[in-house]
């Protein structure tokens, strides 16, 4: 069988060229990292969780007309993406305060904010991903004002709809990041939502007990981040509702 070209080897995911023009494999590997990869493991099950939970978050925005890059589920493991040119930032929204936000401006993890705030950060490990503003990225011409007018409505259209998914089963979405691609149709340009979303890439509490159903469970050493994915899994029906803790292939 002949090797596939791998594009791009990251943290949690590998890219390899599509088997059409315009296609890439994503690959979601069970690696875990935190602090800018200074904390590591591998995880039994992470990669495949990611990779439901991705397509189901992923099919959900496109049915609210949110586009992505997200064309469809190849099997455990990979998914086809359309293939798009990334925007060096990170676009994190935040519901309650936690994380790099409460460490910052000094607010209690869980303090509800008085509307959702959109930050954004340049992306680049070997500087740790530092927060910049819009006259940064203007000025280096990371991204036009028309972009950052769609990346904000595109931002918090995500947020709404996320906010509203995990709500349904008694989650609630502190805050995530995104990242967004650059695709051309003819001279046309578009944006789209790209990469991943999954527990990897949000903050997701139980709003009854508070408990952590996300990377913080790693970050923070909090137990078993299988169980608090399959967990997300289960609620969203992503998985059998039976007590799954190895994921199980639903077709
Ligand atoms: P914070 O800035 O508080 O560390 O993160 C805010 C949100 O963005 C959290 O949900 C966190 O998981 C996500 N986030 C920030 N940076 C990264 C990153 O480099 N990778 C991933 N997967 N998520 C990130």
């Amino acid at each position: 069988m002949a090797r596939r070209k791998k594009i791009y080897e990251g943290k949690a995911k590998i890219l390899y060229e599509g088997p059409e023009p315009g296609t890439i494999v994503q690959y979601f590997k069970d690696d875990a990292t935190a602090f800018n990869a200074e904390k590591k493991d591998v995880i039994d099950g992470k990669g495949v969780l990611n990779n439901r939970l991705s397509e189901f978050f992923m099919n959900g925005l496109a049915q609210i007309g949110v586009p992505t890059h997200f064309i469809r589920r190849l099997n455990m493991r990979e998914q086809l993406v359309r293939s798009c040119e990334i925007v060096p930032l990170e676009v994190i929204v935040r519901n309650y305060a936690a994380g790099s936000m409460s460490k910052r401006l000094g607010i209690a993890e869980g303090t509800q904010l008085p509307r959702p705030i959109v930050e954004y950060c340049y992306k680049d490990d070997a500087l740790g991903d530092p927060l910049v503003t819009e006259e940064h990225i203007a000025a280096f011409g990371w991204a036009s004002q028309q972009d950052m007018e769609d990346i904000l409505s595109l931002a918090l259209r995500v947020n709404d709809f996320m906010s509203g998914v995990m709500l349904a089963v008694g989650i609630r979405l502190v805050d995530f990041k995104i990242e967004i691609g650059r695709v051309y149709d003819g001279d046309y340009q578009r944006l789209i939502i790209a990469d991943e979303i999954s527990p990897d890439s949000c903050r997701l509490w139980d709003i009854e007990t508070g408990q952590k159903l996300d990377k913080d469970v790693f970050r923070r050493d909090l137990g078993n981040l299988t169980d608090a994915y399959s967990e997300v899994a289960r609620r969203l029906g992503v998985l059998p509702k039976s007590n799954v803790t190895k994921p199980t292939l639903i077709n």
